[in-house]
């Protein structure tokens, strides 16, 4: 048990070779057991316990569920996926790497836990998620989640007519500062040296977006703690309630090196996602992935999707798989 991995609960590994390990407990990877364990294949997911949203009091954007805590949400996703065999593990996968095929040249994967237990699967469904990292504004970190915001479709509503902030890290933020505008009156952009074409900062003034060009020098608290607005490196301080940043989204990559997956980075410096096709296939035999670690904007309904069609999808090429040594057994048997 890793040291920040929260303890809910642990099952004795399978000895046997499972048809699917899941690396990654969240709405892609549960989904992706859940269509799994239903089509009665043996499935262990493997999660550590630090889901992205975590910060999050209440998830939002994704219908029935919207403005339900997500600690709830995977909850009762373990409980679906447990109720039909499905097996989960609170526990980082160390490493993950092909091993010696079958007898019947099947695909093997060993998969070794920080605990240093291990466990063999036919296939492997990677969905890990993704990591946000912040530009290095002292007093930002701590408020992240909460009022240091990057989806508007995720909590923008909850901070609607609130004085926002945009953080500029890039040519994203201009994006985001037409999908903040849609949400308050008083929205500043502080540019953190990154460009602002003629065009766009004449659309900033028609939707009366201000500029400030200053470099922000630190995130400023209210007694309480609360965020109350930026300090500019001349000293000024500019009252905001809320900074929105669009963060630097990395996949997670821990413990999966030995699988050698392909990756790729998205432009400008956005981010960098593990590569797939269709369904969540990568050019690794017998490996999926699905939700952020591929799709880093994928919001948890698509991600939940995408594990749902990677699940089903493994399912069916195992399908196919069984009958291929079936057919093999019996013509030897007959031959
Ligand atoms: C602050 C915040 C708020 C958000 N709010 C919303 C919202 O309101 N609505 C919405 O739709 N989306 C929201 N999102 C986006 C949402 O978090 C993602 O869409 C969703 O979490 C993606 O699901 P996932 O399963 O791909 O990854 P995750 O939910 O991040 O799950 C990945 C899991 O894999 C585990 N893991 C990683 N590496 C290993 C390893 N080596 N071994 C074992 N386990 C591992 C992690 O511990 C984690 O539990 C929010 C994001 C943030 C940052």
């Amino acid at each position: 048990m890793s040291a920040q991995t929260p303890h809910y609960d642990s099952d004795a590994l399978p000895t046997e070779t499972v048809d699917v390990v899941v690396i990654g407990g969240g709405a892609a990877g549960l989904n992706g057991a859940l269509m799994l364990a239903r089509s009665r294949r043996s499935v262990v997911v493997i999660d550590s316990g630090t889901p992205r949203n975590a910060p999050a009091s209440a998830m939002h954007g994704f219908i029935v569920l919207d403005g339900t805590p997500p600690p709830e949400i995977l909850k009762r996703g373990r409980r679906q996926v447990r109720e039909y065999g499905g097996q989960i593990v609170f526990e980082e996968v160390a490493t993950a790497e092909p091993a010696a095929p079958s007898t019947d040249g099947d695909l093997r994967f060993a998969i070794t836990l920080a605990d240093g237990r291990t466990l063999t699967a036919r296939r492997v469904l990677v969905a890990t998620g993704l990591r946000d990292v912040l530009p290095e504004v002292p007093g930002l970190a701590r408020h992240w989640g909460r009022n240091v915001v990057h989806c508007p479709y995720c909590h923008g509503y909850e901070v609607r007519d609130e004085p926002i902030g945009i953080l500029a890290t890039g040519p994203a933020s201009v994006h985001h500062a037409w999908l903040f505008r849609q949400l308050t009156d008083d929205l500043v952009y502080f540019t953190r040296g990154t460009e602002l074409d003629t065009d766009t900062r004449a659309r900033f003034a028609a939707r009366n977006i201000r500029i400030i060009e200053t470099d922000v020098k630190e995130v400023v608290n209210d007694d309480d703690g609360t965020l109350s607005g930026v300090r500019l490196t001349d000293y000024t301080f500019v009252e905001r309630r809320v900074l929105a940043v669009a963060t630097q989204m990395q996949a997670r990559t821990e413990g999966l090196d030995g699988l050698k997956l392909p990756m790729e980075d998205l432009p400008h410096n956005m981010g960098r996602r593990f590569a797939s096709a269709v369904a969540g296939t990568t050019e690794i035999p017998g490996v999926w992935v699905a939700g952020n670690a591929t799709d880093l904007t994928a919001q948890v309904g698509a991600s939940a999707a995408a594990g749902a069609l990677a699940g089903s999808h493994i399912n069916a090429l195992l399908a196919t798989a069984d009958t291929d040594a079936a057919l093999a057994a019996a013509q030897k048997t007959t031959g």
